[in-house]
C-alpha cells in the first residue's frame, strides 16, 4: 500500500465511530428475528412432540403433566438457537427471544423448565 494512501486510511480510522460497545456497560439492540433464549407458552402447547422430533441437538422436552397440560424442559447448554423448534410448532408455543444475556457459571442453571398452565389457543 502507498503511504499517502495509508496515512488517509489511518486519518479516517481514527475520526471514525468504532463499531464495538463497552458491554456489559453499553448493550446493543439485538436486530428483529434475532434467535436468542426461548420462551414457552404452554397454556398454547398440544402436546404434538414435533420440536422435540425436529430439534438436531435434543435440548427440548416436553412433557404431559395433566389434562391438556405440558410443560417444557429446554436445556440452553445444548440448544443451538436454530430456531427449527419455533418453525415447527403448529400452535405457536416457542419463540425465540433477544435475550442473550445466557452465561452461567453453574451448568444446572442452564437446564429450564417452563411449567404448565391451562391450554388457551395462540391469538391469529
Ligand atoms: S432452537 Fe434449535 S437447538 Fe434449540 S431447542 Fe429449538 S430446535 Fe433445538
Ligand atoms: S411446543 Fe409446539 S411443537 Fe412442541 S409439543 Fe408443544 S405444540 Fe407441539
Amino acid at each position: 500500500m502507498r503511504p499517502g494512501k495509508m496515512i488517509r486510511q489511518v486519518l479516517k480510522s481514527i475520526f471514525k465511530k468504532p463499531v464495538t460497545v463497552m458491554y456489559p456497560y453499553e448493550k446493543l439492540e439485538m436486530p428483529d428475528k434475532f434467535r436468542g433464549k426461548l420462551k414457552y407458552y404452554p397454556e398454547r402447547c398440544i402436546g404434538c412432540r414435533l420440536c422435540i422430533k425436529d430439534c438436531p441437538t435434543g435440548a427440548i422436552d416436553i412433557k404431559k403433566v395433566g389434562e391438556n397440560q405440558f410443560e417444557a424442559l429446554i436445556d440452553l447448554g445444548r440448544c443451538i438457537y436454530c430456531a427449527q423448534c419455533v418453525d415447527s410448532c403448529p400452535k405457536k408455543a416457542l419463540e425465540a427471544t433477544k435475550d442473550v444475556e445466557l452465561a452461567q457459571l453453574d451448568e444446572s442453571k442452564l437446564k429450564i423448565i417452563f411449567h404448565a398452565k391451562p391450554y388457551k389457543p395462540a391469538d391469529k
